[in-house]
């Protein structure tokens, strides 16, 4: 055997190409062992390109590989190599059987056995790798510790119990694992005739397992052997391990000092380094005159989720030649992924009834693969879109029904009459009718095809059938990478259905959507990317032996890289050392020596971390900004570090001004308008515009339709449904205590929005505003009663009645709109009372004291809703009453505590002042009206306008004297268009100060 020993700078396959005897251009009688993949491929490279033409290459393979091959040349073929999930089934085998299973009940089905299954078989491999013998492992059963519950470590049975059961059946049932083949090729070595081979070269390990290191060790009494390793920190244990003395050790661990440039790059975030990433090489292809990438540079991202935003914002830049992605990408963080959690979401939240809830619904079938399947006849996918986006337009005009059947949505008359009555608009469509085969076509090859699941094998073949479906029938072929993450998931779903997992069955659906979430979350996506042209991007493993000139080395954080993610799931730190078990601390050696070694082999090394409240640098660069300081003296670790900054923008667009066109106008003037329509118009004209002329309407979601479900309508129905026998007479105590009768209300108006059997949020609701209404009965409608004297108990005179009244307001006609809930009669005194679910009278208050007519800018600001001196003002006029005869109450039946106090007024309590408040208010509602119809006065948040008069609306503000000024109209303009030619102007603000916050339509409107 010869030691070869190497700095990082030298060239490793170089080395190793120099050692290989060959034949003309035939290598095969070599072999060569690397500790991954990737350095096969360029040592294949690095032969061609010496030989100048094609050749046989030698054979290259992983340990894993070497032992795999040599044992099937032992063997024969005699046995099977046991895949994990066949495994699984295994250990589940031998759980099952157990007098005290495992965990107790915990890991008694399968679906939740299985990602702990996985474990404890990597961990039992583990073992086995380390040559620990069963007797071994029985010495530490009692300390080993298992991670589980009190009760469930009372359920413990031994690991040596499992470990050597386990290995016992795969002798029965001739299988093996990798961990029995080391084991076996170990003890029958074929050291002969492997020292008839050309040359065996072992090159760039840093660590090895006990069976590993046996095998090493064998081949390294061979003449025909090379240990090729790069020298580096921690190396001389693996030395030690290999059996050179301490003093032949020593040296491997002494590197040259590097010549490498590093450059730090600190972030405030993940995408701070990809610009910072992206400067960096703009800086360098500048400098060098060059516009894309070479081989010999590589980025390096141990943190897979950084894929993606690199891809897009610096490898899309280029052309897919110039770079090579290897790296393997958790399958779960997939759009394929979400696709089934959706759609298994979706099954596992149906009723008794097969019902499904519809927002579910809804999140499936506008998942991009469903909404984007082609429409029959045509190479169209905006028709499938079409008729989703329609079918949820339904499904919010019926949203009291939160649970439908497949077949309802399919035959439902009012779903198939919008479907058609949209698809018969379309003159693309030549029959309608297609688009309803279209959605059962659909339903059938996704949702349906799962309702029936008869085994996991069974289950496995329908996940392919559907990834074969949207395959075929949608654009999601189209998306980025779809073919690796449905060659993945698919290949490991046939490894499910061919694995002796597949004849199980689960008793509910739930436990095999359970199981292909434990499943897939194990999997990753290989980006294997075996091109060596371009710029490389690597996982960090997968660096391994391979020398870069330039390393940009991102997320260097110390949740990354070294990572905390656990190794000790069974077997606990301090018995990991006992035992010769791998522990953190190795694999942080690992780590380390396998990054130094990348680095300093480089030119130039590049290194991007981000520092924020939640993230701190990897201890790797920790300790090479603090060897760098001491070496350069420098006594301030920041001035190594290159920060990235943003800068934001933060000046506000110019507020949107929308004039007013004649047609804008003439509608305005037809409009007609409710207290909300006024409202929103004090809030912000703007906003007033785009929902009342544009007819703009934030999109409802169906979920926070249904979650809400509008209870204000329902219990507005119930109310009006409850208090009906009683209109026109007195309110009486008996009458008012006939609970049955109200539950029988709320049950009739409930049943007739949800259907007959209620469910979840609905019958969670249903009991609150059962409950609620006995308290507003009790608590509220009662004790009013008795306050009243008997001759002035409250008569209803109407229920939920829609008034309307044109008024006149300088020559115009204006159409005001009302509806009132609930008119009754006190005495002499007539009362307008408006339901409230919410508690908060915040919003409807008026604070008449800062408030002024003639200071529009006042307005918004004082005035919270104008909804209660409207209605007032309506009933007033429209029953003929005198104004001071009429009250108006807001009653919040949303507050916790039901008293009489919920009822709510705006104004005064004092007859005067309410009176000079109500006029006050009629006023402003006037001046609101001519506002909106002022051609002249664009829709703006703030507006100049001419001052009249100069000091008009300066005095004190103040109700009372509300009645003494003039009419606003005079300083505002009205329905004349303001002259400004020589006047002087003022600025004006109509909107709230607070418009803004939570308008739904700042997008638009760029603020
Ligand atoms: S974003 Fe502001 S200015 Fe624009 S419409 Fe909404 S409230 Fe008005």
């Amino acid at each position: 055997m010869s030691l070869i020993l190497l700095e990082p700078t030298d060239d490793l396959l170089a080395v190793i190409a120099d050692r290989l005897v060959g034949e003309g251009a035939d290598f095969s009688a070599n072999i060569v062992i690397f500790p991954e993949h990737r350095p096969g491929h360029y040592l294949r490279r690095h032969l061609a390109r010496q030989v100048g033409r094609s050749l046989i290459p030698p054979q290259i393979f992983t340990l894993d590989d070497f032992v795999n091959q040599l044992y099937f040349e032992l063997k024969g073929g005699r046995d099977h190599y046991l895949n994990d999930l066949d495994a699984v089934a295994w250990l589940f085998e031998i759980h099952q059987r157990a007098a005290s299973p495992l965990g107790g009940a915990n890991f008694q089905t399968l679906d939740r056995f299985l990602p702990w299954g996985l474990k404890l078989l990597a961990e039992l491999e583990t073992l086995k790798k380390a040559a620990v013998p069963p007797e071994k492992i029985r010495e530490f059963d009692q300390l080993i510790d298992l991670n589980l519950s009190p009760y469930s470590q009372e359920h413990f049975y031994s690991l040596s119990y499992i470990y050597e059961e386990f290995y016992q059946l795969l002798e029965a049932r001739q299988a093996s694992t990798l961990g029995r083949r080391l084991e076996e090729v170990r003890s029958h070595f074929p050291l002969e005739r492997l020292g008839r081979q050309g040359r065996i070269v072992v090159a760039g390990f840093f660590s090895l397992l006990e069976l590993e290191r046996q095998i090493i060790q064998q081949l390294l009494q061979l003449e025909n052997c090379d240990l090729v390793l790069i020298k580096g920190k921690g190396l001389s244990e693996l030395g030690e391990k290999l059996g050179f003395s301490q003093e032949e050790v020593s040296a491997w661990e002494e590197v040259s000092p590097a010549a490498t440039k590093i450059e730090f790059y600190l972030s405030p975030d993940s995408h701070g380094q990809i610009f910072a990433l992206n400067r960096v090489l703009q800086e360098k292809f500048d400098r060098e005159g060059k516009s894309r990438p070479s081989e010999k540079q590589v980025i390096v991202l141990p943190a897979v989720e950084t894929l993606f935003p690199l891809y897009q914002f610096t490898l899309a830049r280029w052309s897919e030649k110039d770079f090579n992605i290897s790296l393997g990408y958790p399958l779960s963080r997939t759009p394929l992924y979400s696709f089934f959690d959706k759609l298994f979401e979706l099954l596992q939240n149906v009723d008794e009834a097969d019902r499904f809830y519809i927002p579910d619904y809804l999140r499936f079938v506008l998942h991009p693969y469903i909404k984007n399947i082609f429409f029959p006849q045509t190479e169209r996918t905006d028709l499938t879109r079409i008729m989703f986006h329609t079918l949820e337009e339904e499904f919010l005009q019926q949203k009291n029904r939160p649970f439908w059947r497949l077949e309802e949505i399919e035959s439902d008359p009012e779903v198939r009459q919008r479907l058609l009555a949209r698809f018969r608009d379309l003159p693309e469509v030549r029959e309608p009718l297609v688009c309803l085969e279209h959605l059962k076509h659909i339903h059938d090859q996704t949702i349906r095809t799962f309702l029936e699941i008869n085994s996991i094998g069974d289950f496995a073949q329908k996940i392919i059938s559907l990834i074969e479906f949207i395959y075929q029938a949608s654009t999601a072929a189209q998306h980025l990478f779809f073919h690796r993450y449905a060659e993945a998931m698919v290949s490991r779903l046939e490894d499910l259905a061919a694995s002796q997992l597949a004849p199980l069955r689960f008793d509910t659906r739930s436990g095999y959507f359970n199981l292909f979430r434990n499943l897939i979350a194990e999997t990753r996506v290989p980006f294997p990317g075996t091109p060596l042209r371009g710029l490389q991007v690597l996982g960090f493993w997968e660096t391994r032996c391979l020398r870069f000139d330039e390393v940009y080395f991102l997320d260097l954080n110390e949740d990354v890289l070294p990572g905390t993610s656990r190794i000790d799931f069974l077997i606990p730190f301090p018995l990991r050392q006992q035992l010769n078990l791998p522990t953190y601390e190795d694999i942080e050696k690992r780590t380390e020596y396998y990054f130094r070694v990348l680095l300093n082999g480089a030119r130039r090394a590049c290194l991007f971390f981000v520092e924020n409240s939640e993230k701190e640098k990897s201890r790797l660069v920790e300790k090479l900004i603090w060897e760098r300081q001491e070496k350069e003296k420098i006594p301030e670790a920041s001035s190594l570090l290159a920060s990235v900054r943003y800068q934001v923008e933060l000046k506000p667009r110019e507020p949107r001004v929308i004039p007013k066109t004649q047609e804008v106008v003439e509608f305005l003037r037809r409009h007609h308008y409710s207290a909300s329509s006024l409202d929103l118009y004090l809030k912000c004209p703007v906003r007033f515009y785009y929902a009342y002329v544009l007819n703009l309407q934030e999109k409802e979601e169906i979920a926070e339709a249904m979650e809400r479900k509008e209870i204000g309508t329902l219990v507005h129905e119930i109310l009006e449904e409850y208090f009906q026998p009683y209109l026109q007479q007195p309110l009486r105590r008996e009458g008012l205590l006939d609970f049955k009768r109200l539950e029988k209300v709320v049950e009739q108006v409930f049943q007739s929005t949800f259907g007959r059997s209620l469910s979840g949020s609905a019958l969670l609701m249903y009991h609150q505003v059962n409950r609620h209404l006995k308290d507003f009965i009790l608590h509220y409608q009662l004790p009013l009663l008795d306050k009243l004297p008997n001759q002035a108990a409250p008569v209803i005179l109407s229920l939920e009645k829609t008034l309307e009244l044109k008024q006149a307001v300088d020559g115009h006609e204006f159409r005001l709109v009302a509806r009132v809930d609930r008119l009754e009669k006190r005495g002499e005194n007539f009362y307008v009372l408006d339901y409230k679910t919410s508690a908060n009278e915040s919003y409807y208050r008026i604070n008449f004291k800062k408030l002024s007519f003639s200071e529009r800018s006042t307005w918004a600001e004082a005035i919270g809703s104008l909804q209660l001196p409207l209605y007032v003002l309506l009933t007033a006029q429209l029953h003929r009453l005198p104004l001071e005869r009429v009250e108006g109450r807001l009653l919040f039946l949303g507050k916790n505590r039901i008293t009489p106090d919920i009822e709510y007024s705006a104004l005064a309590e004092d007859k005067e002042e309410r009176l000079a408040q109500l006029e006050l208010m009629g006023r402003i509602i006037n001046e609101l009206l001519l506002e909106i119809i002022n051609p002249a006065l664009p829709f703006a948040e703030e507006v100049e306008l001419p001052v009249h008069g100069g000091a008009r609306g300066e005095g004190p503000p103040s109700a009372s004297s509300a009645g003494n000024e003039k009419s606003a109209s005079q300083s505002l303009p009205n329905s004349r268009p303001p002259s400004t030619g020589g006047l002087k102007t003022r600025r004006v603000r109509l909107a709230a100060k607070d418009a803004c916050r939570f308008c739904p339509f700042t997008d638009l409107c760029g603020r």
